[in-house]
């Protein structure tokens, strides 16, 4: 299945939608019951519209330096990490498909970084690396916008990866996704920037789901964003970035400045 969410026209509200080839449908119930969601009624065709981020999460927990050939590709003198690097990004950094990125400081070196993102279905506290996938609702592509400058002078990456519109997520969450070799690409005005497979992970999902869940608890609707491959480079006003996620799609988004 295939989960949206759209712009209801009428109530300005956000709501679940169940794509289906081009088409919306109505979703009735909640994706986190173990009844799930069922399709409803036609909404709309999807180019009709407004999409939001697929998900609402508490919290987006996000692994840096996860693909072995970027760990060095800004930095020769960082090594490969013996154990998955955290962070975390704030949920008002959220933008959807077709949403423009503001760079915030234009004299900044500000990338993209594309990435899996895993939506969590349901609360997850110390889960082994066995059971991970079990606590998985499913799969959608990400962001993960990131200003070079403030990365390096900060030492931590609150600031640098923070500011509103720096985590577009999208177009829709996919259940039943097998991520073991799924491609992981971006393309900055069409030209292919980053292509590898989730195969070139240093640290697979169910271990980051294993390992996060010992550190915090995962609530249904949060968010793990996997680390991005190598080929990351700055994005400018008037671009176009695209993240595509092997059997979820495309997520554009414009780039501008504020
Ligand atoms: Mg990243």
């Amino acid at each position: 299945m295939k989960i949206v969410r759209y712009r209801d026209g009428a109530s300005g509200e956000g709501r679940y939608g169940i794509l289906e080839d081009q088409t919306v449908y109505a979703a009735d119930g909640d994706p986190f019951s173990d009844a799930g969601l069922t399709r409803g009624s036609q909404v709309g065709s999807l180019d009709s519209l407004t999409l939001l981020p697929p998900v609402q999460p508490g919290k987006i927990v996000c692994v840096g330096l996860n693909y072995a050939a970027h760990v060095t590709e800004n930095d020769a003198s960082r090594t490969v990490p013996d154990e998955p690097v955290l962070f975390m990004k704030p949920p008002s950094a959220l933008i959807g498909p077709g949403e423009p990125i503001v760079i915030a400081n234009l004299d900044h070196r500000t990338d993209y970084e594309a990435e899996l993102a895993i939506v969590i279905g349901k609360r997850a506290r110390n889960v082994s690396e066995a059971d991970a996938l079990s606590y998985v609702l499913g799969y959608t592509a990400a962001n993960d916008v990131s200003d070079r400058d403030l990365q390096q002078k900060d030492g931590q990456w609150v600031r640098a990866k923070g500011f509103d519109t720096y985590c577009p997520l999208g177009p829709c969450i996919v259940t039943d996704l097998d991520v073991t070799d799924t491609k992981v690409e971006s393309r900055l005005n069409g030209d292919v920037r980053q292509s590898q497979t989730t195969a070139s992970m240093i640290f697979k999902p169910p271990f980051l789901i294993s390992v996060i869940s010992g550190v915090m608890t995962l609530e249904p609707g949060d968010v793990i964003m996997t680390g991005t491959p190598e080929g990351v480079r700055p994005m400018l006003p008037g671009e176009t970035i695209e993240v595509e996620v092997g059997g979820v799609g495309v997520l554009r988004n414009p780039v501008t400045g504020r």
